[in-house]
This record gives C-alpha cells, structure tokens and sequence, in this order.
C-alpha cells in the first residue's frame, strides 16, 4: 500500500506546486492527465484559433469559497497585440492566466477567445492553440532535443534545429559534447536560468501557437542576458496575442496595454506614456524601479570593475 501510495502522494505534491506556480503547465497535463478538476463538456467544440481576441468579462473568482481573489475583471486583448499585467506580489496576475489556461473555471462573468467561451471548448485544442514561457522552466531528465521537441513531437530535425537558433541556443547546443543528445535536468547537465528559458523559447517557437503567455521571472538574469531573452520574446510575439506577467516595468513599457492589479482588482489601465502621464500607482512604481535599476547597473559595473 506505501509503493502505491508513495508515488500518488509524490504526483499530488508535483501537481500542487506545478498548479501553483504556473510553471510548465502543458507538462502537468501530460503527466496527469486523468487527475483533471476541469472536464470538457460532452459537446465541447473545438476551438477556432487561427488568431486570437481574448477578453475577460466582469470575472470573478476564489481558490476557495470564502476568500475572493478577483473582482469583477474585464479586458480585452485585440488579435496580435501584447498586454502586460503588473501589481504587487499576490494582486491576482498569475492567477489571469491559470484562469486563460483554463486550469480552473470563474466563479462568475466569462473567458471568450474569438467569442467563444473557453468553458465550451476541448481543452486540447485550447491547449493547442498556447505556449507558455515560464518563469522556472521545468525540464525533464533527458536529451536536451527531446526537451525542445517537446514543443511538437512530430516537428523534424531540422525544425528542432531552426527553433533552437532562433531562441540563440543552438549554438552552445553543439559546443558540448554529446551536442543535442546531452541529458539535462536534475539528474543531468544543469543550465542556467537563461538557458533554461531559451529551451523554453524554443520549444514555444517550434509550438507555434496564436496564443503566448509570458511569465517574466522574479528574480532578474544579468542585464546582457535578460535584454538578449527580452529580445527574442520581443519577436516571437509579433502578430500573436500575447499576455504578459511582468515584475519589471522597463521590459514591457512598450506594450499595447498595460494593466495595473492591486487586490484582485485592475486599477489602473493604458499605455505607458498614458499611465506615467496620470501619475498613479503605476508612476510610482515606475519611479521607485528606475531607482533599483540604477543601483542594480552600478553594483554590476563595480564588481566588473
Ligand atoms: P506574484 O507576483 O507573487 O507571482 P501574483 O500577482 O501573480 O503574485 P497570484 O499568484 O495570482 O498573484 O495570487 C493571487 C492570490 O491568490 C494570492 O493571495 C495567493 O495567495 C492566492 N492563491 C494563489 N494560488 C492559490 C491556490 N492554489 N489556492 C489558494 N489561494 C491561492
């Protein structure tokens, strides 16, 4: 009973701290399948996604009963164009895009994307039609061109290879030794957190999907790495409908819209130039983060130094 029990106890662990974190979702779904709170509904449609307007109707939700977590949110995001969602740790941003990835269903209000309610289609093909950057990417323990294919398994050798150059990681590929068949993971060659997150880039680059989710890491890369991966997410996400989550505010003043959460509530929202200009919260933020990042530079530069 304990051999059974230990490793249903352990997938119970993996998929609360996967469903918490947001980290590589599509994986969790891979590896527990049946283990789903979400069904489809018996005529769930396939999704219609060859571009993608998604908007958020007066949502609301909890994790549980008797503390709410979003109140009454609303946006949308037009076919191609990038939102970024900024807040104070705990004001709701992930929990946009669990709710997107549909991992749990609103308490009230409604998900579309192209008008159709995410509740009344096939998760594979909501699924299908998203690729997600996370902040941690988890890999698993084999070669590193199983983790980029992992993207779309029927992709061929050369498109695994054209997705690594584009996400600027084939190169360091071909300098180890065993190139593409290296094993990676906890139990094999450890990469860096930017390596880490080009495998994820390429892997999102080989999905191709109409659909990306960006979770922008807590705790910064060097300043060359993180402008390098800035970069690349920059163009990936040209002509596909994009959802930022984003910690730092220098990395997305360019989005189309940004939203500004503060207790499950979207309390500001505009373009940079709009938000600066009316002084908020966001201005403030932004004030206090050009600050840090002054800092940040010339600590860098003194112990280069
Ligand atoms: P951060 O910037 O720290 O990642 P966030 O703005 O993304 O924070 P969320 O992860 O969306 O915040 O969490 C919003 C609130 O929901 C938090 O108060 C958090 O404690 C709560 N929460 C998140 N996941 C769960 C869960 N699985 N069960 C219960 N409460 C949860």
């Amino acid at each position: 009973m304990l051999q059974l029990y230990m490793p249903l106890h352990f997938l119970g662990f993996v998929y609360r701290e996967i469903k918490h974190s947001l980290a590589d979702m599509e994986r969790m779904f891979t590896l527990l399948d049946e283990n789903r709170e979400i069904q489809d509904q018996p005529d769930a449609k396939v999704l219609a996604a060859d571009q993608a307007t998604i908007r958020f109707h007066h949502v609301d939700f909890s994790y549980e009963t008797n503390r709410q977590i979003l109140f009454d949110v609303s946006f949308d995001i037009p076919a191609g164009q990038n939102i970024a969602v900024v807040g104070h740790s705990g004001s709701g941003k992930s929990t946009l895009a669990r709710l997107l990835f549909r991992f749990y269903d609103v308490r009230s209000g409604c998900i579309q994307i192209n008008d159709q309610d995410i509740r009344t289609v096939t998760q594979q093909s909501l699924r299908a039609a998203m690729g997600i950057v996370p902040q941690d990417t988890v890999l698993f323990n084999d070669s590193i061109y199983y983790n980029i294919a992992y993207g779309r398994p029927e992709a061929t050798q050369v498109e695994v290879y054209t997705a690594a150059r584009a996400a600027h990681i084939h190169d360091f590929i071909e300098s180890l030794p065993e190139k593409y068949a290296t094993i990676v993971g906890e139990r094999g060659l450890k990469l860096s957190g930017g390596e880490k997150q080009r495998v994820a880039i390429a892997r999102t680059i080989l999905k191709n999907p109409v659909i990306l989710i960006f979770d922008e890491a807590t705790s910064a890369l060097d300043s060359n790495s993180e402008k390098r991966i800035q970069a690349e997410l920059k163009r990936i996400a040209q002509n596909r409908t994009t959802l930022t989550i984003a910690h730092r505010l220098s990395t997305i003043a360019d989005a189309d819209q940004i939203l500004v959460m503060d207790h499950g509530r979207i309390i500001e929202r505009g373009t940079h130039q709009q938000l600066l200009a009316s002084g908020g919260t966001y201005a403030q933020m932004w004030e206090l983060q050009q600050q840090e990042e002054i800092d940040q530079h010339q600590q860098e530069s003194t112990i280069s130094a």
